[in-house]
């Protein structure tokens, strides 16, 4: 691959939330909590589960169960539907992100399903810094019949 790009202005890639890590091994990550291990993906100046202080960067595994989801047929404008929201379960990490790369309906969504992490641009700007998001599509997994 090529060497790290200018953070703006053509060829550029900019994640669209802070939590993406983009590169040859897009992935994304958690501020966890040194205290009781809780995961959060925004700032926070305190643990939601047990109030502590210190956090520390964890890289979520990019493989994952869909936990729930739902199918978003009204968005705002510009946003086309219908499309899957889903919660994903990333090893015990909660991320709730869009399914990509298949249709967007019950036959094709399942609970349980194994996912993985994409990375796809969704726009550039006038400089040429494109942006940068992430869904989740189906993936395989050979144990995926085993129930826990
Ligand atoms: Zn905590």
């Amino acid at each position: 691959m090529s060497a790290p790009a200018a953070t703006t202005g053509a060829g550029a890639r900019l994640p669209v939330v802070d939590y993406l890590v983009l590169g040859e091994d897009p992935h994304l990550r958690a501020h966890e909590c040194v205290s009781c291990a809780a995961r959060f993906f925004d700032r926070r100046v305190a643990c939601a589960s047990c109030g502590a202080r210190e956090f520390t960067e964890v890289r979520v595994p990019s493989q994952g169960t869909v936990r729930s989801f739902t199918i978003v047929h009204v968005a705002m404008p510009g946003v086309r539907t219908p499309f899957v929201s889903a919660i994903v379960d990333c090893e015990g990490t909660s991320v709730r992100a869009t399914l990509v790369n298949v249709p967007p309906d019950p036959e094709h969504v399942r609970l349980g399903m194994a996912v993985r992490l994409v990375t796809s641009p969704i726009g550039t700007d006038e400089k040429g810094t494109e942006a940068v998001g992430f869904g989740f599509e189906p993936a395989l997994r050979p144990e995926s019949s085993r129930k826990p």
